[in-house]
């Protein structure tokens, strides 16, 4: 049994059932035994491996898509680049190495990461050493500057709520205790005001999952956007409104059992984009998949640019990272995109 187990057991047995999201935040980001404070989560050695950690080009094209949407906007400066949840850093350093040549880009950036793990802050600070980044915990403390921002697979780290149709209300899963065994349990019957408009698109059993994280994150991104400028890139999987159980654990490349080992797997659920575009209002959207993205924005080119300079092995792994990242039987139409930008202001290039 892990420790957080231990922890968490005690806690229901001394207070009763808790919510899925309160088990979701602290298996990540409990101070001692979250997975992200603790773990070294990505590439082969780890348990996932993101589109960052794939290939250079994904940042490279993410980067310039935003540098693109800069100028279109009459190149504001100040502004803030922001990234939520940057992991190793990544897909950041490939940004500031694609847009070194961009007039006027580095030198009216503020660039602004928000991570919540300590231990990953100290490596993104290697990463980009130079560029001076400032770190926020939480995104409801952006700056209020035009806004420049990116995002990968860090909403589906947010913690989730799930509930169970019963006629026309109902009840939340609860993570509770058998005997001694972590698991799903249901609460009392209850009207979810929130969750009015999927009583006409849901039947009786059904679930849906809502991420009451996000809706302030996104209201005060979409705010910023409208108001001030800007563009933001949201890249994950899901899809438009949510429906089903997807909450999912994930161990050294492998499924397990989310109630497992607390703390020792990474948990995630599929993104509701629909619910992210709404809570952005009054900012404008634009909805797509990775694939198409990366397509229009010549992945294609750059991917032959680079293998004229491979061979071999080399040569096979970057063609494999191309397929991966567009292709439709991988990341290409799991994975998708929503953009944001003011209503003023064309949506940034490849999204619409
Ligand atoms: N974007 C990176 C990493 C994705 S993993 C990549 O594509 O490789 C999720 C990231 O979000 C991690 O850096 C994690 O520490 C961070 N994170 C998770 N929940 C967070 C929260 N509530 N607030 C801030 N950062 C969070």
């Amino acid at each position: 049994m892990t420790a957080l187990a231990a922890i968490l057991k005690a806690r229901i047995r001394a207070n009763g059932p808790i919510r899925l999201a309160d088990y979701m935040a602290e298996c990540l980001l409990h101070p001692e035994h979250g997975y992200y404070t603790t773990r070294e989560p990505f590439g082969s050695t780890g348990d996932f491996i993101t589109a960052p950690e794939i290939s250079q080009m994904f940042g490279e094209l993410l980067g310039l898509c935003l540098a693109q949407s800069w100028l279109d906007q009459g190149a504001p400066q100040p502004f803030a680049l922001v990234e939520l949840g940057p992991g190793r850093g990544t897909l950041m350093a490939d940004v500031l190495r694609a847009t070194r040549g961009v007039p006027g880009f580095h030198a009216g950036m503020r660039l602004t990461l928000v991570e919540a793990s300590p231990r990953l802050r100290a490596l993104q600070a290697r990463t980009l050493q130079g560029h001076a980044p400032i770190w926020l915990g939480a995104a409801q403390d952006l700056p209020d500057l035009p806004l420049f921002l990116l995002a990968n697979e860090f909403f589906d780290a947010l913690p989730i709520r799930q509930f169970q149709r019963t006629g026309p209300a109902w009840r939340e899963r609860l993570v509770g205790l058998a005997g001694d065994v972590l698991g799903l349990g249901l609460g009392p019957v209850l009207p979810v005001a929130e969750l009015a408009d999927r009583l006409t698109d849901t039947a009786e059993g059904q679930i849906v999952e809502t991420c009451p994280a996000a809706d302030p994150i996104m209201a005060g991104i979409g705010r910023r956007i409208a108001d001030r400028g800007g563009a933001a890139l949201i890249l994950d999987y899901g899809g438009w409104r949510s429906l089903g159980d997807t909450f999912q654990a994930l161990r050294a490349h492998a499924p397990e059992d989310p109630f497992a080992a607390p703390g020792a797997a990474d948990l995630t659920a599929h993104v509701d984009f629909a619910a992210l575009a709404d809570a952005a209002s009054p900012a404008a959207y634009a909805y797509t998949t990775q694939g198409a993205l990366l397509t229009a924005l010549g992945i294609a080119q750059r991917s032959a640019r680079l293998a004229q300079n491979l061979s071999g092995a080399a040569l096979q792994s970057h063609l494999a990272a191309t397929h991966r990242l567009t292709a439709p039987t991988e990341m290409g139409t799991l994975f998708k995109v929503l953009a944001l930008h003011p209503a003023r202001f064309p949506p940034p290039p490849g999204t619409a």
